[in-house]
């Protein structure tokens, strides 16, 4: 399982920080590795800051929906406020990228994130830990999707 993380309002890095670590306290969830951190440029309605974005790699036993409800749990306690503009900035994002190698249509769910392979801000960090992940819709590698929309100067690797 592949979780993406975004924040690009309060204290990004704490906002982040404290999802992994919320992830880590949950039952029924490992996790197994976390990706470098970006920094990206945002999309949607100005005027808004840049993203800190990264990717988490986890082992679950919970199923899909319950997962996602755990990920909007994690959110609201980042302060997360909802129901405003699409793509408005916010203080954390949590997708699930893919579940396996689960198809999944439906209301409130689509997995693999139907956006994944359109977002260099999700493909970079994606790519340093599962370059090698066949895309189970498109049947295409990780980095193959990344390469099609590689734009260093607008998704940065942040120091280690
Ligand atoms: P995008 O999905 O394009 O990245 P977003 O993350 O800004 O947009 P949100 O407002 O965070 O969108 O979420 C809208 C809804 O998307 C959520 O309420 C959730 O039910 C739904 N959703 C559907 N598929 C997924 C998924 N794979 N991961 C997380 N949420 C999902
Ligand atoms: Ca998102
Ligand atoms: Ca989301």
């Amino acid at each position: 399982m592949f979780v993406a993380l975004g924040s690009n309002l309060g204290d990004r890095e704490t906002s982040l920080a404290a999802a992994i670590a919320a992830l880590r306290r949950t039952r029924r969830v490992r996790v197994l590795a976390v990706s470098p951190v970006y920094e990206t440029d945002p999309v949607g309605p100005p005027p808004q800051g840049p993203y800190l974005n990264a990717v988490v790699r986890l082992r679950t036993s919970l199923p899909p929906r319950a997962l996602l409800e755990r990920l909007q749990a994690i959110e609201t306690a980042a302060g997360r406020t909802r129901g405003g503009e699409r793509n408005a900035a916010r203080t954390l994002d949590l997708d699930i990228l893919f579940y396996g190698d689960a198809k999944i249509h439906e209301p409130g769910l689509a997995v693999p994130h139907p956006r994944l392979h359109e977002r260099a801000f999700v493909l970079e960090p994606l790519c340093d830990l599962a370059p090698d992940r066949v895309h189970p819709t498109l049947h295409a590698r990780v980095d193959v999707l990344a390469r099609r929309v590689r734009n260093p100067a607008a998704v940065r690797r942040r120091d280690p």
